[in-house]
């Protein structure tokens, strides 16, 4: 441990993001990132705003507001633009959490929500998901914590559907519930629409994945006025300028653009079924994903060594080292051609196994 590190953090074990290797060209499947460019709209959006960088950006993002508003039929005051959907959970958690409120959320899901209450030293109330990896909503309802749900949940890719969401918002009405829809788009159904009904609803969205954006960094949350208020106190006294000019371009033409990202999200999911259906071909348990992401299993191989095996034939894809999930690998969905060197890979490391295909 470093002697300057403060003593609240001695103990405190960082996210691991997906690898980022810059040293070979990886058939890339570990990081649910789009295979597809952003529109060209996005593209000179972003070079237009460059030529302002001498310039603050606007800290209220009003333009974008404004065109995600009409996106998901809210009003800007129900909007807040994040740099990444992970800032505006950190801002969640900071916001609406701590020691003496706790937050509840699943065994398996996205990583970051144990990171986050272990930095703020905020309680966390672990609920394991069902044998079949579901979410039980029964958990959750009238628990009277705060509650961070990925929906499709992460690794799993599986999803509630609003009106189990709707219990849990309705059953914890003196808590926020915030919904982490970072994969909605994939054929899950958005519970946008219950903002207008119940004010502890938060809901987080980012463009960096099903909109080509992960680089950008942009996120959003949308809630309540009055939660929208209360996450602004404290982004301004961390960091009002916290979505860049060049981002704020990008994400607006990006939301003038919805039917090229529509499309893109229909071509993963089109071929989300055929590497699904070629996988459970080959002996793998393929959990039902409603995300750009498969989570698979093999009888034949376990998780940790099909994730090396595939990384010595170029093809990236993660993996989690934890109990539950350990026999799984995470499979990015990208494009036909990349999911067919997958497969490639996969049989061939199936067969040097002597695994009867
Ligand atoms: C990718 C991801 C995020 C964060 O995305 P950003 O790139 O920070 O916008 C948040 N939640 C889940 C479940 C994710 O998988």
């Amino acid at each position: 441990m470093s002697r300057f590190l403060s003593s609240g953090h001695a103990a405190l074990t960082p996210y691991t993001p997906g690898e980022q290797p810059r040293d070979q060209q990886y058939t890339k499947l570990n990081t649910n990132e789009s295979p597809f460019p952003p529109s060209p709209l996005v593209q000179a959006a972003a070079a237009g705003a460059a030529g302002s960088l001498n310039l603050y950006n606007d800290p209220a993002c009003t333009a974008l507001r404004e065109a995600a508003a009409r996106l998901w039929g809210v009003k800007p005051e129900n909007i807040m633009p994040v740099n990444g959907s992970d800032e505006i959970l950190y801002f969640a958690f900071l916001t609406f959490c701590d020691a003496a409120r706790p937050i509840a959320f699943p065994d398996v899901s996205y990583g970051f929500y144990p990171v986050y209450a272990d930095l703020m030293h905020i309680p966390a109330h672990i609920i394991p998901l069902r044998e079949d990896f579901s979410i039980d909503p029964e958990d959750y309802a009238a628990l009277g914590e705060n509650i961070v749900i990925a929906n499709p949940n992460a690794p799993t890719g599986m999803a509630l559907s609003p009106a189990q969401i709707e219990t849990i918002v309705r059953s914890n009405p003196d808590n926020v519930v915030i919904i982490d829809e970072a994969y909605v788009d994939f054929g899950a159904e958005s519970c946008v629409g219950l903002i207008s009904k119940y004010d502890n609803l938060l809901v987080t969205r980012t463009f960096s994945k099903s909109r080509s954006l992960a680089g950008a960094r942009l996120g959003f949350g949308i809630g309540s006025e009055e939660l929208i208020r209360d996450l602004n106190t404290i982004r301004y006294s961390v960091h009002p300028y916290n979505v860049n000019s060049m981002t704020q371009a990008a994400g607006a033409a990006a939301i003038a653009d919805d039917a090229y990202y529509e499309e893109n999200c229909r071509r993963i999911e089109e071929i989300r079924a055929y590497a699904a259906g070629e996988l459970i071909a080959l002996g793998f348990e393929v959990l039902p994903s409603k995300a750009n992401f498969l989570f698979a299993r093999s009888p034949d191989i376990p998780g940790g060594e099909l994730y090396r095996k595939l990384k010595e034939r170029g093809v990236l894809v993660r993996w989690f080292a934890s109990d539950r999930i350990r026999d799984f690998t995470r499979i990015t969905v990208g494009t036909r051609g990349q999911m067919d060197i997958l497969l490639d890979r996969v049989r061939n490391i199936l067969e040097e196994r002597g695994a009867n295909l």
